[in-house]
């Protein structure tokens, strides 16, 4: 298998673009070695410039649901593009659109649309200061928001906990607003809640974790949130980004039977053109520009070419058994790999929700961030070089998930276990 392409590219990219990438979580700096440049999907695989083919659970890290290509998102693309690429005036599209995830999604009345799940967050963000009138936030250590300032703390996938904001660069007044508590640990929530009484505006939490890798809440910790939350007067919001559209349609509220005030959407919403989205119930909305006080805007908002893809994308993903097809090919996948390792004798845990799965090198279970950072990352490295040279391309980092589409056939779940056996670290 040569790369030569893809080095090369990686060469002149590096020059030109910060680590010659643009967004760090495709960089390899975690496992170490040069990342693949890609060239061409189609269903489960990707192809890289040197032509080499690759089974993929990366999967844009979410919005490829359906798999690469999918003919109906592409010709409603297509069809989409060429009625005109952009107004910045409404279209009949975008009402289609939030019909469709008013209809889906349990906490959503009303539905603004951007552009990245980071504006959905940051704008959630904002509607909770202006409607509570308070200024401080509370999230998970290893919960990844989007790269707002007062969200870049503690943030998982790959960033690291100082207890201060992990990024350079935020003002040191919104890390200083932003409160951090422990993921499945709802004695962490409280304690912070009494001690900040009648100053938090909102709790921000992935119903369920994927950005310190998949990590599913416990029973009674959502419920737990959301009482403690009505408790203080503080906004729940479900960054639903990754688990929206792809536990169940209705997202992982749906699933666990808990509403949040406010919902963030991103990934799958956009059929994989760049769409966020966040939504609650009218009278929380009516604060947003132009009916109230707090603005948001976008030049490229609801952008008709996205909101066809999304359209399709949600009416693909609406009919009848898909999401039972995707549970039952994760389970295929994880209950292989535990297979795998059991009988080499390799500890490792196996994390799981519908469509995504991690495997963590430890014989602990991980719960949150802490037991999630105490694994073995070497084995992990070594596991994702033999996993790419056997033909399988996974997240370059520990703390993502593993992202199945309804594209991944049952000859891709065997060719992958193959894989498995052959890249266990020694
Ligand atoms: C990816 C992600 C975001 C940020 O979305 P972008 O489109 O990358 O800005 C926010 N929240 C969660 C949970 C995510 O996984």
């Amino acid at each position: 298998m040569s790369r030569a392409k893809s080095a090369q590219l990686f060469k002149d990219a590096q020059a030109l673009i910060p680590g010659g990438v643009n967004s760090p979580a495709r960089a390899w700096r975690s496992v170490g070695g040069d990342p693949i440049f890609f060239k061409k999907a189609s269903g489960s695989r990707v192809w890289d410039a040197d032509d080499n083919e690759l089974i993929d659970y990366v999967c844009s890290w979410g919005p490829m649901i359906l798999g690469h290509t999918n003919p109906i998102v592409i010709e409603a693309a297509i069809d989409s593009a060429r009625m005109g690429t952009s107004f910045g005036a409404p279209t009949e599209l975008e009402v289609e659109m939030a019909r469709r995830v008013v209809d889906a999604v349990p906490s959503i009345e009303v539905v603004r649309f951007v552009s990245s799940g980071t504006e959905a967050t940051m704008s959630a963000l904002r509607l909770a200061r202006a409607k509570t009138g308070r200024n401080k936030i509370l999230k998970f250590d290893g919960g990844y928001h989007g790269h707002e300032d007062a969200l870049l703390v503690a943030a998982g996938s790959g960033l690291a906990n100082q207890g201060i904001a992990s990024s350079a660069g935020v003002h040191p007044d919104y890390a200083a607003a932003t409160l951090v508590a422990d993921y499945n640990n709802i004695e962490s929530v409280r304690v912070l809640l009494e001690a900040n009484k009648g100053e938090v505006a909102a709790l921000i939490v992935e119903p369920i974790a994927g950005n310190m890798g998949v990590v599913t809440p416990e029973p009674g910790f959502l419920e737990g949130l959301r009482d403690l939350t009505t408790e203080h007067g503080v906004l729940l919001i479900f960054d639903e980004v990754i688990s929206g559209f792809r536990v169940a349609f209705g997202g992982a509220q749906s699933v666990y039977g808990v509403t949040p005030d406010i919902t963030c959407l991103g990934k799958i919403v956009g059929g994989g053109f760049p769409v966020g989205a966040y939504g609650a119930s009218a009278e929380i909305m009516s604060i947003v520009a132009p009916l109230g006080p707090m603005y948001q805007a976008g030049t490229l908002s609801g952008n008709p070419v996205a909101m066809a893809a999304g359209i399709a994308t949600l009416d693909e993903l609406a009919k009848p058994g898909v999401y039972e097809g995707l549970q039952a090919n994760t389970d295929k996948l994880a209950d292989g790999v535990i297979d795998v390792f059991r009988k080499s004798g390799v500890p490792a845990v196996v994390n799981r929700a519908c469509g995504l799965m991690t495997v963590f090198f430890t014989s602990n279970s991980v719960t949150d961030m802490t037991s999630a950072s105490d694994t073995d990352r070497e084995a992990f490295g070594m596991f994702f070089h033999g996993m790419v040279d056997n033909g399988v391309y996974l997240p370059p980092s520990q703390f993502e998930a593993w992202f199945m589409s309804i594209a991944h056939t049952d000859a891709d779940i065997a060719q992958t276990l193959e894989a498995v056996a052959n890249s266990l670290p020694s």
